[in-house]
């Protein structure tokens, strides 16, 4: 067996292989039929879940959860997914979730060879494949098909998955490895979980027919006949839960307002419409990307504590997710160059080493380097060791914004400075200062600092902006990076004739012009940092160009998106926040928007329980 890796690292699947077909050593089972895997996984899961049928039943805004224990190779997940795309109109919204957990993932080589056994699934398996997440603890969703396809994979045991994710099943695969050989995955705490997760109606199989599962599941509400198994098998178990339970109501959501079109704002209109729902994307300014979201590039950033706790978590699922979601727009606005975050200072060399110490990271996430290999990864010579982020990169920010609000079901009105919030017939009425008003019963509120005067109830928010000026570096003068670089600073890759450095952080000070004070400060840390960047003395900072933005931060610099809570603790109905992404909203902003998105469709959550409380809105109040 592997020595464990320390958290957050998982430990992989260890596998022997029989030809293409593998075997888990800690388990000693296969993970499919060795003759034809592909039939059996339709001949147990796919048609006693009736599940074509009820795939064709699903209306066009509508949602169909299947839930698995034990994803494996994904060779379950491939059929549904077919069977999704054969029963379902091209031009369809409708969404396939599929939630599943895994103990021990395979690594992506393992997957890709475990896959290859069936070419009818080519297709498929290589889009799973390019987004399989590095193996870290927690959830991982992957948007696939289009955003027809949404998985949601927790790396972790089945307990845990269960108790911390937010969803109903439609169905259930129970595919854990025997009980005999894997106890844990039938214990009838895990069981009552999977109930608490069904509704009425809410169908499982199992390849499994032992009469103790049979028991457990009928002691939790489900009624279980035996059917005829696959291949040599005799028997299998498939049924329903009859037990008197209602489901999260899906509402009937046809439009959000969106106020604020910077990254926040123009990812969760995308996202929205994505999902088929119309948006009414507002703000004061001309054009998406005008204010923080409006710098020529941003580095693809965060800084991973030193305790993997649920701060730690969220941050590096954020960095993971964003990663993978801007993949798409690697023609456009992304430009995955890697980053390597610089130990410029001792305090950070120190905290690098105590980082490396306490954790494991997978190399595709993050990996130390020397300044010898910093020095070739960035083409510049660099006197200093760091963490090499190879999935990284720099983005566009006003171009993103600019091409994510271009969706045929984004409605945008610029130039319009709102005046007002107010509750008017079971809706919101936005009006504006010039007396228009549109009414919606749904508002998402993505203004930046901006948002703590919009928000239609008493109490004040602790949201703060901080001044930030960033400077660009003409490219002759300069000897630039192939990377992002990060530390003191940042510094991005030369982009048409220039490269973005910055920026400043300057508390108390509502200036919004560029100053030559801060590009001077902006030009002496970087070079301080990277002294080859440096090779023109006659260069004066006031013959450098700035851009001045504010960031908005909360009081414990964690982002925050949720349903508005007043300062009683009380919802308020139909109006959310996304905000405080401080300086790192490129990496917040593609995974809030999809869990508000989540939220606000009723959708199954791509946010643990534990790592969404630390969104929440109420915290802002000061109590
Ligand atoms: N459904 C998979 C497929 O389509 O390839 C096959 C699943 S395999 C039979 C069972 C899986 O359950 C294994 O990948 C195993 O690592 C996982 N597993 C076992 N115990 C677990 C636990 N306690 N929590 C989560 N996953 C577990």
């Amino acid at each position: 067996m592997h020595e464990r890796p320390l958290p957050p690292a998982m430990e992989p699947a260890e596998l022997t292989w029989h030809d293409d077909v593998p075997e888990s050593v800690r388990f000693g089972d296969v993970y499919f039929n060795r003759d034809n895997g592909l039939a059996e996984s339709r001949h147990v899961f796919i048609g006693p879940s009736h599940l074509p049928e009820r795939f064709r039943q699903v209306p066009s805004l509508g949602h169909f959860v299947v839930a698995e224990t034990g994803f494996g190779t994904g060779l379950n997940f491939l059929t549904t997914w077919l069977e999704w795309l054969a029963q379902r109109p091209a031009n369809d919204n409708a969404i396939l979730h599929f939630v599943s957990v895994e103990r021990y993932p395979l690594t992506r080589t393992d997957l890709e060879k475990a896959l290859s056994h069936w070419p009818e699934l080519n297709h498929q398996a290589a889009e799973l494949i390019a987004h399989y997440p590095s193996l870290i603890s927690g959830t991982h969703r992957l948007i696939l098909a289009g955003g027809k396809i949404r998985l949601t994979l927790y790396f972790g045991d089945v307990l845990n998955a269960w108790q911390d994710l937010t969803f109903t099943a439609d169905a259930w695969f129970l595919d854990g490895f025997s009980p005999s050989q894997n106890p844990a995955m039938w214990h009838s705490e895990t069981i009552k979980q999977i109930a608490k997760h069904s509704k009425t109606g809410t169908t499982l199989t199992t390849f499994t027919a032992v009469s103790q599962v049979r028991r457990v599941l009928a002691d939790a509400g489900f009624d279980m006949k035996i059917l005829g198994g696959f291949d040599h098998k005799r028997d299998m178990l498939a049924g329903r839960f009859t037990a008197e339970m209602l489901g999260e109501a899906s509402p009937s959501v046809d439009q959000v307002a969106v106020i604020g079109a910077g990254i926040a704002g123009t990812l969760l209109a995308r996202n929205l419409a994505e999902r088929g729902i119309s948006v009414l994307l507002i703000d004061q300014a001309e054009k998406p990307g005008s204010a923080a979201s409006g710098n020529p590039q941003g580095a693809l950033y965060v800084k991973l504590g030193v305790e993997y706790n649920a701060q730690t978590e969220l941050a590096a699922t954020a960095l993971s997710f964003s990663q993978r979601y801007y993949g798409a727009w690697q023609s456009d606005f992304w430009h995955p160059t890697g980053l390597l975050q610089l130990a410029s200072s001792p305090q950070e060399v120190d905290r690098q080493r105590r980082f490396c110490e306490r954790n494991t990271y997978p190399s595709d996430l993050m990996r130390p380097v020397d300044a010898r290999q910093a020095t070739e990864l960035a083409g510049i010579a660099i006197e200093h060791p760091g963490l090499w982020f190879p999935g990284s990169g720099w983005l566009a920010p006003a171009t993103a914004c600019q091409q994510l609000a271009d969706h045929p079901l984004i409605e945008t009105r610029f130039n319009y400075q709102i005046a007002s919030i107010q509750p008017c017939n079971s809706q919101w009425s936005i009006r504006n200062s010039k007396g228009e008003d549109r009414q919606i019963a749904k508002v998402v509120i993505a203004g930046g600092h901006e948002a703590a005067k919009l928000v239609p109830v008493p109490g004040e928010l602790r949201l703060k902006p901080i001044r930030g000026q960033t400077t660009q570096l003409p490219a002759p003068r300069f000897n630039l990076p192939r990377t992002v670089i990060c530390g003191t600073k940042y510094l991005n890759p030369v982009n048409g004739g220039h490269a973005t450095t910055g920026a400043t952080f300057d508390l108390r000070d509502d200036n919004p012009t560029p100053t030559t004070i801060s590009n001077q400060q902006n030009l002496e840390e970087v070079t301080a940092m990277l002294p080859a960047v440096s090779i023109d003395n006659t260069l004066d900072a006031d013959q450098l160009e700035g851009r001045v933005a504010f960031r908005c931060t909360t009081h414990d610099y964690q982002p925050v998106a949720g349903l508005l809570h007043d300062k009683t603790g009380d919802p308020v109905d139909g109006i959310y926040l996304m905000t405080g992404l401080g300086s790192k909203g490129l990496v917040w902003a593609p995974l809030l928007a999809e869990y508000l998105t989540d939220m606000i469709t009723n959708q199954p959550r791509c946010l643990s329980k534990r790592l969404a409380k630390r969104l929440e809105t109420g915290r802002l109040y000061r109590t």
